[in-house]
């Protein structure tokens, strides 16, 4: 700020001089004065000048904040744009008349709508009743409305087909209206949520759950029910005092013991699939005799069914494989005891096995088991792999079973690196097939199934059945073993053809055949040979039914169906060849082994276990050193270590247990201990325990419940045997 003139001469007063001060007092007081002034001004000048500089700033800094504020603005649009361009839920926004303000691009696609223009400002039900299925617009318009006029969000769970192209889905739909600050409603958004897997999964979750209950109360049927026949059918044998009602009784216990221990397998297999323990073991085996066992174990039920079973092996199978032969025969004694149990009396099952490929020794083998049961639906056909599924609860009740076979058979599959699948048709009967890699394994010495030293050039067979598909594949059998074979439909061209050809080395003739019978042409062909023929009799029914006719007339020997080659060869040879064995299970002759002169020692704490194994083992001869734990057998074996042939060793027993006992035999200084054939027999039956048993050092493995069988084949194995007459004569001696 600036002094006028004028001011400074008066504030100066030199023009007045009145008040008695010199001028030059005046003139310093002035100056003071104007000191002071100018520090004042100065002062406020630099106020005024921050002042500005800091307006200048601010101003700037407004300026700035506009710009960042539309950029963040800018950016909140771009993503909010990004955000509803990308959700995969639908939403609508509808102004306060209900038309379309805007959409996301996922109704504009679902929709089939190509851009939004074609149905901005449309009335929402207009646009829902030209691309949703008629009647939708309906069904969620009175819900619209009632969200309007309550001014609330309303949620609907509603099936569309937007887009009407078939595939409708189930939404999770808002109703949301759009309120201002007074109240009034300025619009609204429809929100769709696509719930379909959401729900889906939570049906499968529902019906997983309720399959699993109903397998509970079907696995206790299961149980309960052969549980109930052994308490009975005990009650009932003990209670009788006539020897046939006991034997019926044990019959019906032993039957129903076998059924049960079935379940306890499943249940105990499915658990170690559910803790991922189910593991294989691979071994080299002979891929007909496995299918010879597992018919074995089917033809009974076949038999009491009345029902035609055939089984094809493709020739190009090779004879040995290497797989694991007992979950492979668990997988084919599912599908052929299903196929038997859901196909009625009379129908018909047949297995066919062939190699669909081979690549560097591994072999892709296929095996069909077709039936002319009851079928299943292409519904339930879906679920039938899954565990705890049975297809038709009612239907499987009245058969039994606990729906595990089948999703126990697809692990096993896949562990086999293949695929298990069905085709069927309801009432008409069904095809499951699988596939199994399996490494092809060294084929027999020789090459040849017939026994060596025996000309078998000029044998002429001749093979008498009145199903075509028994007569073709008999001869694709003979001309496997390169053997000449005539073919018969009947009893009469069986006749007719022995007349003119002249008589044949060996007829195979089917038992049961329209007009005259296996067993009534065995004796017309023997008579006419004065009993030189070799005559086989073939059936699916059991021997012991025939056996006492079929010898009257001439029969020589016994062959079950289904048909195999190396059933077939077996046949020959015990029939003609070298060592003219006649002796087999299916001969004349009696089948016991006699172990007379041999000893075992049975390590068993259980007193019924060793008494079942003594009653066992009584026929044959042997004799048995019981001891009640680990510490028993040794002291046992040390008095003694050559007379054992075999220690059978159980596992769980107190004091010591089998494991332990073995590992002190074995180490102990005698080559007895090192020598003698210990064999597990005990309960722990899962691949790991045989494991365990051969790493503790014992030869080999028997698992709990005993058969017969295996133990007959473990003493056949470990003690050189004599048969038949041997043991007759054997037991006299004694
Ligand atoms: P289970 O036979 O013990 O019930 P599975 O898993 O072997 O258990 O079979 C599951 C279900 O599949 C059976 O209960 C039955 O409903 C159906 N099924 C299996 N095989 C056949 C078949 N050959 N014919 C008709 N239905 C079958």
């Amino acid at each position: 700020m600036q002094t006028t003139d004028k001011n400074a001469a008066h504030e100066t007063g030199l023009t007045a001089g009145e008040e008695g001060k010199n001028p030059i007092e005046k003139l310093q007081e002035t100056l003071n004065s104007l000191l002071k002034e100018n520090e004042m001004l100065t002062r406020q000048v630099k106020r005024l000048k921050g002042t500005i500089e800091r307006g200048n700033t601010t101003a700037s800094l407004a300026a700035n904040l506009v710009e960042l504020r539309s950029a963040e603005q800018q950016r909140q649009e771009k993503f909010m744009g990004l955000l509803l361009d990308n959700s995969p839920d639908m939403i609508i926004l509808l102004d306060q008349d209900g038309r379309f303000a805007y959409c996301t691009d996922s109704f504009l696609k679902k929709a089939h709508i190509d851009k939004f223009s074609l149905i901005n400002g449309h009335f929402y039900k207009e646009v829902f009743d030209h691309f949703s299925e008629p009647g939708w617009s309906d069904r969620i318009s009175s819900m619209f409305q009632e969200s309007l006029d309550a001014k609330i969000s309303i949620e609907l769970n509603e099936s569309a087909d937007i887009g009407r192209d078939g595939n409708a889905l189930n939404y999770s739909i808002h109703f949301t209206p759009m309120v201002d600050e007074n109240g009034n409603v300025e619009g609204s958004v429809i929100f769709f949520h696509n719930i379909t897997e959401v729900l889906r999964a939570k049906e499968e979750a529902e019906r997983a759950s309720s399959a699993k209950s109903d397998f509970l109360a079907n696995m206790s049927h299961e149980m309960r029910t052969p549980m109930n026949a052994i308490i009975g059918m005990t009650n009932i044998g003990l209670s009788s005092s006539k020897s046939e009602k006991k034997d019926y009784c044990l019959k019906k216990i032993d039957d129903a013991s076998n059924h049960l221990l079935g379940v306890i397998n499943d249940i105990l297999d499915m658990s170690k699939i559910e803790a991922s323990k189910f593991e294989l073991s691979f071994a080299e085996f002979n891929f007909e005799k496995m299918l010879m066992k597992v018919t074995g174990i089917i033809n009974f039920r076949v038999e009491e069914k009345n029902q035609n079973f055939n089984v094809r092996v493709d020739s190009d199978i090779p004879e040995t494989l290497v797989c694991d032969e007992q979950r492979l025969n668990q997988v084919l004694t599912n599908l052929l005891s299903n196929a038997v149990k859901f196909t009625p009396e009379g129908g018909s099952i047949s297995l066919a096995a062939r190699k669909e490929y081979e690549y560097d020794g591994i072999c892709t083998i296929r095996i069909d088991v077709t039936d002319t049961g009851i079928g299943i639906t292409k519904e339930q056909q879906k679920r039938l792999f899954n565990s705890f599924e049975q297809a038709d609860g009612g239907i499987s009740r009245k058969f039994g079973g606990t729906g595990l076979g089948l999703a126990i058979s697809k692990r096993i599959v896949e562990l086999m690196s293949g695929d298990i699948w069905i085709d069927s048709e309801l009432g008409k009967g069904s095809t499951f097939s699988f596939t199994i890699k399996a490494l092809r394994g060294e084929p027999a010495e020789g090459g040849s199934l017939l026994n060596p030293g025996v000309n078998w050039h000029n044998l002429r067979l001749l093979l008498v059945d009145d199903s075509h598909d028994v007569r073709e594949y008999f001869q694709e059998i003979a001309s496997r073993l390169k053997l000449s074979c005539d073919v018969a439909a009947d009893g009469d061209e069986a006749c007719r053809k022995i007349e003119r050809d002249g008589p044949y080395d060996v007829y195979f003739i089917d038992w049961k055949m329209p007009g005259m019978n296996g067993i009534e042409l065995a004796k017309r062909i023997q008579n006419h040979q004065m009993g030189k023929s070799v005559v086989v009799i073939i059936s699916a029914a059991e021997w012991n039914s025939i056996e006492s006719e079929a010898k009257a007339a001439g029969v020589n020997r016994f062959m079950q169906k289904p048909l195999f080659t190396l059933g077939v060869a077996d046949c020959i040879n015990r029939c003609l060849g070298s060592d003219g064995q006649e002796d087999d299970e299916n001969g004349l002759s009696e089948d016991i082994d006699c172990f007379v002169g041999h000893r075992i020692m049975l390590a068993e704490d259980i007193e019924i276990n060793r008494e079942i194994v003594q009653e066992l083992l009584k026929p044959t001869g042997i004799e048995m050193d019981c001891a009640e734990s680990g510490l028993e057998a040794i002291e046992l074996f040390k008095k003694n270590p050559g007379i054992y042939d075999i220690i059978f060793m159980d596992i769980h027993m107190p004091v010591m247990g089998g494991y332990e006992a073995t590992r002190l035999i074995r180490e102990m200084d005698d080559p007895q201990a090192k020598n003698v054939p210990i064999i597990a027999m005990t309960a722990n039956v899962f691949r790991e325990d045989v494991e365990k048993c051969l790493a503790a050092g014992m030869n080999d493995h028997l698992g709990k419940p005993l058969n017969m069988h295996d133990v007959m084949g473990k003493l056949r194995k470990y003690i050189k045997t004599f048969k038949g007459n041997d043991m007759r004569d054997a037991l006299e001696l004694h």
